[in-house]
């Protein structure tokens, strides 16, 4: 086995591979850019070592500085994770070409299957059933054209280079077909640098199943069963699951044999996921190989017991498959929920920033970046953590992840926490009976059960009793926000006034009782605080809070909410900060205005860069430009001001 590998990544996969190496008492030495140069992924590492700036551009995608790093550190292979350069044939051959060995695929067939036409096209040839379409991909309009009208509608154009279900567009009726085309290849060649599409029928409300296997690299494979993966948002995975509920055991085996067949076709060697999509009549359709270890991969560990850690390395070390396949069993039900730094009612807009306090759940496994605090920089990918349930049965695993997520507290950035247990609460989601496109369709669970909930907790925040402890509570006391002078029938313990996520509310004090606050907001609520006063319960649900520069960082039923004294109208008037301000964390990508010029309602001030998503931020009125705070390139933190404006007077 290995005595020093490199450990090729970041977050909570680095620290998932050092987990496995520190039981199996293999040294490894980590990287990290300068943004994470106190990130809990470098402990226990021998040695770390910086490979750049922030972006990953500069740090974790140069495979020269990786290769360097691990040879001068003495490393006798690399471990690349996930995403990044963990699917690249390029990166694979140089490790290789250095004499290292890559933990991974044969280089050869890393390329291969990054190519879907051609992937398809090796599939087909095995006899594993594949989406009807072309397994040629084109960059020619007339080519492309004619292949859609060669098969039925609706069809799904695809980039042949593509990754994340970037760039795929469906189409269902022939007219602007052309244009559409055009477009779908303009979008391949800015995102993946080769316009290249394929062609193939939509498969109308799919599900999302993969299998899990190892090969040898001589034409011995094995399957870990299959992991269902419906549960997605733009094609990116949600909660992921083993075994997929209510599959017929044949439709099973089709597909476990149909990938057991694909990679014993091509000597397939280490870990590769094959994903299908599965028609509503059961029908399976190869779509790609990873040839990477999932992010997914913890749901399958859990139902066969199985470190996929220890099989990748050991596999690379040239010994044989760990088991046989009649050894591998599929035992119970495990269920995956992705924690994200996201605003879930923004859409899912990325939340970069620092966390101040991280719980989780105990009793279930947590693979996490972040232990109890810590930074999530606005470079890379914003997941933050994976939970992950197992019991006997499907329910019982629903049952435990949800108890899970209320256990979950992440504040300083917003989070989806509250949207995952809407989502493990939603009936269909508990029976099994979704397809890929479900959560695209239920918007209504992006959004905050109950907001009367956070403004109610808001209010109880600023209630002044806990905060003097000892001194009996006074109508005059803490009265900075309050209505002194209140005689309100609906408050008449007074009224406070702040801002809710950045936008004014008002609660009654209808009476309160040591610990328990009674909030007036159009029904009265009940908020019953512990005796920190920053945790509590309401409505049977969990909130809690944490001081945050001005006001408070507040999750309440899993929903991150900024509690914030309101603005005066003397700091509102004629101030431009609000709105040339940059929106979150990140990088400056674009600064289109210069000093002194004139600037009409939505133009673009500037364009913030985080997370791989552009944040344009808009003039709301006329004006002139009077300066420029940040240049491209530099690095904000939320509520930075970007551009300085002079706004016209309001007519
Ligand atoms: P990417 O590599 O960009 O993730 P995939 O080919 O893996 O692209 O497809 C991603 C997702 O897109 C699938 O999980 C499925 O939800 C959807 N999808 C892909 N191909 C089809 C198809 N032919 N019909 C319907 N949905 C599809």
């Amino acid at each position: 086995m290995w005595k020093r590998i490199l450990i090729a990544n970041r977050g909570e996969i680095a620290r998932r591979i050092a987990r496995t190496c520190r039981r199996l008492g293999i040294e490894y030495v980590a990287v990290h850019s300068e943004a994470d140069s106190a990130a809990a992924h470098l402990g226990g590492a021998v040695e770390t070592v910086c490979l750049g700036p922030g972006p990953a551009g500069d740090s974790y995608l140069r495979g020269d500085r990786l290769v360097e790093a691990a040879l001068r550190t003495n490393c006798e292979a690399v471990h690349p994770g996930y995403g990044f350069l963990s699917e690249n044939g390029e990166f694979a051959a140089a490790v290789e070409r250095a004499g290292l060995v890559f933990i991974g695929p044969a280089p050869e067939t890393i390329a291969m299957l990054g190519d879907k036409a051609r992937a398809k096209a090796l599939m087909r040839a095995a006899g594993v059933p594949v989406v009807p379409g072309t397994d040629e991909a084109s960059d020619d309009p007339g080519q492309i054209e004619a292949q859609v009208r060669a098969i039925d509608l609706p069809v799904l154009l695809k980039p042949s280079a593509g990754g994340g279900g970037k760039g795929m567009q469906v189409i269902t009726r022939h007219e602007g077909l052309a244009g559409a085309i055009e477009s779908a290849i303009r979008v391949a060649r800015s995102s993946f640098g080769d316009g290249r599409m394929i062609v193939e029928r939509y498969i109308d409300q799919p599900r999302h199943i993969e299998v899990q296997i190892f090969g040898d690299g001589r034409g011995g494979a094995v399957h870990l069963f299959e992991r269902e993966c419906s549960l997605q948002r733009r094609h990116q995975k949600v909660v992921e699951e083993a075994p997929a509920p209510d599959l017929p055991a044949q439709a099973r085996q089709r597909l476990l044999e149909a990938a057991l067949q694909g990679a014993r076709s091509l000597n397939y060697r280490n870990a590769g996921t094959f994903e299908f999509i599965v028609g509503p009549d059961l029908q399976c359709y190869f779509l790609e190989v990873n040839t990477r270890l999932q992010v997914e991969h913890p749901v399958t560990e859990a139902v066969t017991g199985l470190d996929l850690v220890e099989w990748q390395l050991r596999v690379a070390a040239g010994e044989p498959l760990p088991l046989a396949q009649s050894a591998i069993a599929c035992l119970g039900h495990a269920i995956e929920a992705r924690v994200y730094a996201e605003d879930p009612a923004q859409d899912f807009r990325p939340s970069p920033g620092t966390v101040a306090r991280a719980h989780w759940p105990v009793g279930l496994r947590v693979d996490t970046a972040l232990d109890t605090s810590g930074e999530v920089p606005p470079f890379y990918d914003p997941m933050v953590a994976k939970i992950i349930a197992h019991a006997g049965d499907r329910q019982a695993a629903l049952d435990a992840l949800r108890a899970g997520l209320d256990d979950t507290v992440l504040l300083g950035v917003a989070a989806n926490v509250g949207y995952l247990s809407r989502v493990l609460d939603d009936p269909a989601v508990r029976s099994g009976h979704v397809h890929t496109r479900y959560l695209d369709e239920r918007k209504d669970l992006q959004a905050p059960r109950s907001r009367e909930a956070a403004v109610a907790v808001g209010a109880a925040l600023h209630f002044p009793a806990i905060a003097e402890q000892g001194s009996p509570w006074t109508r005059e006391a803490g009265l900075g926000v309050m209505d002194r002078h209140c005689l309100d029938a609906g408050a008449p313990l007074g009224r406070v006034h702040f801002e809710l996520d950045q936008e004014p509310v008002a609660a009654g004090y209808a009476a309160a009782d040591g610990p328990g606050v009674d909030v007036a907001v159009g029904n009265t609520l009940r908020v019953e605080r512990d005796a920190s006063g920053l945790r509590g319960r309401i409505e049977g649900r969990n909130w809690e809070a944490c001081p945050a520069e001005s006001g408070w960082h507040v999750q309440v039923d899993g929903d991150h909410h900024a509690v914030r004294p309101r603005r005066t109208r003397e700091a509102d008037g004629g101030s431009t900060d609000r709105l040339a301000t940059a929106p979150m964390s990140g990088v400056v990508a674009a600064v289109p205005v210069r000093p002194g010029d004139r600037i009409q309602p939505g133009d673009t001030l500037a364009i913030i860069e985080a997370m791989k998503m552009e944040h344009a931020i808009t003039a709301h009125q006329a004006g002139t430009v009077r300066a420029l705070r940040h240049a491209r390139g530099e690095s904000v933190r939320e509520g930075d001001l970007i551009v300085e404006v002079d706004y016209d007077a309001a007519p």
